[in-house]
């Protein structure tokens, strides 16, 4: 497929037609760059994020699963900020037009950015190794953003979902053997929690989306509240998948795993009322897990009071998992 046939494809198949924001895209595709209406009383809340193949997803990943969280982990980013989805940009790098991954990698992303109402509003396309980046720009009312910054000691600590199920479906197809269907799910078509991130400025003291491994990431925002935490593993809801492993197995999973585009986030003891309303207007399970401390430092508690040690820690690149 030609190239110029290709954007038009991208464009015809992923341009939503009913995006809230398309209008206020006034150049899109076709021009050199995009022009965007800056609405009052709002801000951009921008962000950009890779996939690469055999680093971010394994060789044999779908199609429609690379085009679905290859925008799902910058919604991610999005929702972490409070951000509404508006825009997007897709930079695609392929070893060849392969007109039936390509259907597929359309139709994973279409369906995402329809229902999160995000708008294409241009890309690049270039031939090498496959490689699909996303940049996403989306609004937030001036000022009502979330931050890693903000947790303060006696705040509790807050998570969206069961984390830990993506983690076990990669652990599985790397040792070779068939993950759950709900595992799989859960890696391939991760659900960003848009509506959530929405519900928390003026709730949330600080926020994240769970990207490398619960502890890695609410280490992010200990490091950028300078503050430290308890987690009471006996709070850490299990996705059913996980139930059969032994504990310790399934905590490290949970904790270290990484890929679970859930949200973490704290809040003021007194706001904890909140919660229930948040999880009415979301439609998200969040559950406490434990508490912001004055003492530098995480603790991850067992459910006897004992210290768990985690067998390996959160991803990160140039070291790799589990270094
Ligand atoms: P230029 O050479 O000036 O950078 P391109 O030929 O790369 O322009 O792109 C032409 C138009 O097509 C631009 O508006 C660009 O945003 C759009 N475009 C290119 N690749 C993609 C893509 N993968 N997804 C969406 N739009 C794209
Ligand atoms: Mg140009």
């Amino acid at each position: 497929m030609a190239e110029f046939d290709l954007i038009r494809q991208l464009q015809q198949r992923i341009c939503a037609a009913d995006a809230p924001w398309r209008s206020s895209c006034r150049v899109g595709i076709g021009d050199d760059a995009a022009v965007l209406e800056s609405p009052a009383g709002r801000q951009f809340v921008v962000c950009t994020d890779s996939l690469v193949q055999a680093v971010h997803f394994p060789v044999d990943t779908p199609a429609a699963a690379v085009g679905h969280k290859a925008l799902a982990v910058n919604l991610s980013d999005l929702a972490a900020m409070g951000a509404e989805p508006a825009w997007f940009f897709l930079s695609l790098t392929l070893p060849e037009p392969d007109t039936v991954w390509l259907e597929g990698f359309m139709q994973g992303m279409a369906a995402l950015a329809r229902e999160c109402g995000i708008y294409l509003a241009g890309g690049d396309l270039s031939s090498g190794p496959l490689n699909v980046c996303v940049a996403a720009i989306g609004l937030v009312d001036t000022g009502c953003y979330l931050t890693r910054s903000g947790a303060a000691a006696g705040d509790l600590i807050a998570v969206s979902g069961r984390p830990g199920a993506a983690a076990h479906a990669l652990d599985c197809l790397k040792e070779g053997r068939k993950a759950s269907a709900a595992d799989r799910l859960a890696l391939e078509f991760p659900t960003p929690r848009i509506a959530l991130g929405q519900c928390l400025p003026g709730v949330a003291s600080a926020c994240i989306d769970l990207s490398d491994g619960l502890l890695a990431d609410l280490g992010h925002i200990m490091e950028a509240s300078a503050v430290g935490a308890v987690l009471e593993l006996s709070s850490l809801p299990c996705p059913a998948s996980l139930a059969p492993l032994p504990e310790c197995e399934r905590w490290s999973l949970q904790l270290s795993g990484g890929d679970d585009y859930e949200l973490c986030f704290t809040l003021p003891p007194g706001s904890s009322d909140r919660l229930d309303e948040i999880r009415r207007r979301s439609g998200v399970e969040l559950t406490v897990i434990g508490q912001i401390t004055d003492d530098p430092g995480l603790s991850v508690r067992a459910p006897d009071g004992s210290d768990f040690e985690p067998a390996r820690s959160g991803y990160e690149h140039f070291r790799g998992a589990g270094g």
